[in-house]
């Protein structure tokens, strides 16, 4: 997607050789008409999939996943990463292991909103290591709901995130593939554009 590609070139910085700070428009500060189109975007890339839920993980997926949701006119679900009180029902969790902050936390959906009957599209911000995504996939799972694929805002292509989820047959959409980058340049697998 170029907007976010030239969006990523222009406000993005590389603090070091594997993380990408994004807070200008993405991640902490938002642009809301940047989310809306990729929230189309994603809607457009799986229009064929009868979606009946777009599911991700709090926080910072959420407001891609009510993008993604309002193009396609189905609800969106966001698992939670601590079991909140007013959780009182029966929960999907599964285990995800976080690699910035070196600890295995439990995210949850509960049984309520998730059918096997459910079509299911996973959206979230980055798709790196995979460990986010690995843990949403189980939830879909155990659910016996069919997972028709993810979408991922930022994909850095060089992490193992893409071949795990591929591996197990998973359709993987990303909207920015970086396969390298550095503070004066980061380049991504397509459409060519790089920061000079
Ligand atoms: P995972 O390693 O499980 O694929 O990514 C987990 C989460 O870590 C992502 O959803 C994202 O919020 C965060 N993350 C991973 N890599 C980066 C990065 O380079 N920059 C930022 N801002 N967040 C990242």
């Amino acid at each position: 997607m170029k907007e976010l590609q030239e969006r990523i070139i222009r406000d993005g910085k590389v603090l070091s050789a594997s993380v990408l700070k994004v807070d200008a428009f993405l991640n902490h500060q938002v642009d809301p008409q940047l989310t809306m189109n990729i929230g189309k975007r994603f809607a457009e890339l799986f229009a064929d999939e009868k979606v009946t839920k777009v599911v991700t993980i709090e926080a910072s997926g959420i407001h891609f996943a009510l993008a993604t949701s309002v193009a396609l006119g189905v609800p969106f679900i966001y698992a939670k990463k601590k079991k909140a009180v007013t959780l009182t029902e029966e929960v999907y969790s599964a285990p995800v292991h976080s690699f910035t902050r070196q600890e295995t936390y439990q995210i949850s959906v509960s049984k309520q909103y998730l059918q096997a009957e459910d079509r299911v599209l996973i959206v979230d911000d980055f798709l790196a290591t995979g460990a986010a995504l690995v843990g949403l996939t189980q939830i879909v799972k155990d659910a016996g709901a069919h997972l028709v694929g993810i979408g991922a805002v930022i994909e850095k292509s060089f992490q193992e995130g893409r071949g795990l989820l591929e591996k197990e047959g998973i359709r993987i959409e990303s909207l920015a593939r970086i396969e390298s980058m550095s503070p004066e340049h980061i380049h991504f697998i397509e459409p060519a554009a790089t920061r000079v």
